[in-house]
């Protein structure tokens, strides 16, 4: 008996080591409980454009500009320590109907969860100190998250977003802009997320992405809206599904 017992209790120590150490509850649990978004099932023409790791002196006006020209609303995945940099830029964002959300302080990766609460709380301050708003949106570095770490950002009242996974654009490896154009424009379709980089080294391709992208898309029917808008979205789809599914 003693050499069956000894195996198991190794095998379930290994098993619950293992468990702490990569805890995930899964995409279809976190969508469920609202806990993270990735994108959303609609048939509207809607997209959602996400900038991360911003605001840069540089491109962020510039995105900034072609985002007006073009009659687009995105979300700006903010860095605190460049925001206190650039208050004048986080303003503007703010004053032109775009969302702000969190994205760490530093922007060190594999932080602590302690740690990164705390400097969730100073981006919060930081973003609150320049417009007055509230962020309730965030996005961890490298899109990487535990159970820990969602749980203790949803207890600061925090929403996790990613970004649709066929819509990573490479643009912060360079890999040049008539490859991030094709890659949107074949990729894109309703309800999806796309992540862009607006900080964290040289941008002109962003940029210059954007100057063929936006009136593309605009031309096919889309519309750009926030974070929040399309979580409305995905509310109002899912109501019209339940009281369809209640009349039938
Ligand atoms: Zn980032």
């Amino acid at each position: 008996m003693k050499k069956i017992i000894l195996p198991l209790v190794l095998l379930l120590l290994l098993y619950c080591g293992y468990d702490q150490a990569f805890a995930d509850r899964g995409r279809q649990y976190y969508e469920e409980a609202g806990q993270i978004i990735w994108e959303i099932k609609t048939e509207e023409k809607v997209i959602a454009l996400t900038f991360d790791d911003g605001p840069h002196r540089k491109y962020t006006p510039a995105i900034l500009d072609l985002l007006k020209e073009h009659d687009a609303k995105a979300t700006f995945f903010i860095v605190g320590t460049n925001a206190e940099k650039n208050p004048d830029i986080v303003l503007r964002m703010f004053e032109e109907g775009h969302e702000l959300a969190n994205h760490t302080y530093t922007h060190s990766s594999r932080m602590k969860v302690p740690n990164l609460v705390d400097e969730i709380k100073r981006t919060h301050e930081t973003i609150f100190s320049i417009t007055g708003y509230h962020t309730t949106l965030f996005r961890p570095v490298e899109g990487v998250y535990t159970d820990e770490l969602v749980d203790a950002v949803a207890k600061e009242g925090y929403k996790i977003v990613m970004w649709s996974w066929h819509l990573d654009t490479l643009d912060w490896k360079n890999i040049g802009v008539k490859k991030i154009v094709n890659f949107v424009l074949d990729g894109a379709k309703e309800g999806n997320v796309i992540l862009f980089h607006d900080g964290g080294g040289n941008r002109q391709q962003t940029v210059k992405s954007l100057e063929t992208i936006l009136p593309k898309l605009k031309q096919e029917g889309y519309r750009f809206v926030t974070i929040s808008e399309l979580m409305e979205i995905q509310t109002s789809t899912e109501d019209e599904k339940f009281v369809e599914q209640n009349n039938d």
